[in-house]
């Protein structure tokens, strides 16, 4: 006699959400505090908790490298007008 037990639709427990979240959890490589990657604002959000961790490491932020309107070179700057304005 067999009796096959069938596979029930009795699937243990998966783990909770936050669980996962808690391992996904990056440490910022500034503050050194775990975050959330998704609530990031740092274009490297796996890196940085936030945009300012981020330029605060770097010095820039890469979402500011690609919104920056570039410098034009050797563009003097504006020469003082001999002038004096008229001071009230
Ligand atoms: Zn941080």
């Amino acid at each position: 006699m067999s009796t096959m037990t069938e596979d029930r639709d009795n699937t243990p427990a998966a783990p909770p959400l936050h669980d996962a979240e808690l391992v996904g959890m990056p440490r910022c490589k500034r503050c050194n505090l775990t975050y959330l990657v998704t609530k990031s604002t740092s274009a490297l959000r796996l890196t940085y908790c936030s945009f300012l961790c981020e330029l605060g490491d770097l010095g820039f932020s890469m979402t500011g490298l690609e919104t920056m309107q570039r410098k034009p070179k050797d563009q003097p700057s504006p020469a003082p007008t001999g002038e004096p304005l008229s001071v009230e």
